[in-house]
């Protein structure tokens, strides 16, 4: 499949005071899974729509290879598969003829009973589009978003909503358009799906890329390599006699100390529970996550 560079260049949104959008860079390379990782309101819905050419941005371009998009529209309207965070449809036909609707509106396409069998649509393609669950419909938007065969996709929160079956089945729809030679680009406040999914991540807060890079880059760069996490009842002023921890982050049930010596650490937590004849309760070591880099950058977690 041809395919291209996408190139975002310092795109900004303003809405009215709010800039929701604040010169934004980035470049999404051909044939990846490409994930905007980043909490609600951040911008990733505002970013994806100028890219798609649903926006305007006040300011900055979008490249596609060298095409610039705002004078060629129709041009990558062609080729763009876009799923929506909410896809309006005809909620009287049925999905077969929705998708039917669909094909008839793109000169390249991929055939309709295909895309059927492909989104495990067939029980349910006689069925009107109203009467479907919402797995059902997001899996309709997806088929819709595909019928151009188009090199790139994009999806909005493609997995909000869903039950874990139905994520893992995205997901491996995601796989298939990859290994197809479509490049992918997604948003979503998941981090496990942005580490499941993604070549490469970009975190997003308020309108603004923090970093971005493949997963183990941005763990690498921004935050150690181990977290001992703690029941909240063993108290925060466990981490004042622990001299090998970076941080220490107060979630709702839990305390993270974050560090690069887990052995040095370990020893300084089991001493210091010996001498204060404390419980180390919910004790518990992991390796450093996306969520634990999106901590480091913005001082908040993804989920709040
Ligand atoms: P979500 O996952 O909740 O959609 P997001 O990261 O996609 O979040 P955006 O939807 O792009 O974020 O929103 C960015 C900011 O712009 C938010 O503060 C939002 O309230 C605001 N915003 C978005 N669309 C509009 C609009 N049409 N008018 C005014 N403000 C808007």
């Amino acid at each position: 499949m041809p395919n291209k560079t996408l190139r975002v260049e310092r795109v900004t949104k303003r809405y009215g005071a709010l800039t929701a959008v604040n010169q934004l860079t980035l470049t999404i390379r051909a044939g990846e899974v490409f994930a905007l990782l980043g909490p609600n309101g951040a911008g990733k819905t505002t970013t994806l729509e100028m890219i798609e050419g649903l926006r305007q941005p006040d300011e900055g371009r979008v490249w596609w290879g060298d095409v610039d998009l705002a004078q060629k529209p129709a041009y990558a309207r062609q080729r763009f598969g876009v799923q929506l965070q909410n896809s309006e449809f005809f909620e009287l036909l049925t999905v077969r003829e929705t998708l039917e609707l669909f094909h008839s509106l793109y000169r390249q396409r991929l055939a309709v009973p295909d895309l059927i069998v492909r989104l495990d649509l067939a029980e349910k393609q006689h069925a009107r589009v109203g009467s479907l669950s919402g797995g059902q419909r997001q899996r309709l938007a997806l088929a819709c978003a595909l019928v151009n065969d188009p090199e790139i996709v994009f999806l909005d929160e493609p997995s909000a909503g869903l039950d874990p079956q139905a994520r893992q089945n995205l997901w491996a729809v995601i796989r298939q358009l990859q290994a197809e030679g479509r490049t992918v680009v997604l948003t979503t406040h998941y981090m496990e799906e942005a580490a499941a999914l993604a070549d490469r991540v970009a975190i997003v807060d308020h309108g603004t890329i923090l970093d971005e890079g493949t997963v183990d880059e941005l763990i690498h760069r921004h935050t150690p390599s181990a977290v001992l996490e703690l029941s909240r009842e063993v108290g925060r002023d466990v981490a004042s006699a622990l001299s090998s921890v970076q941080r220490v982050d107060i979630q709702a049930d839990a305390l993270l100390l974050v560090t690069d010596q887990l052995e040095k650490t370990l020893i300084e937590l089991v001493n210091w529970a010996n001498d204060h004849q404390r419980p180390l309760t919910g004790l518990k070591t992991r390796q450093a996550t996306l969520e634990d880099v999106f901590l480091t950058l913005t001082g908040r977690s993804l989920r709040e």
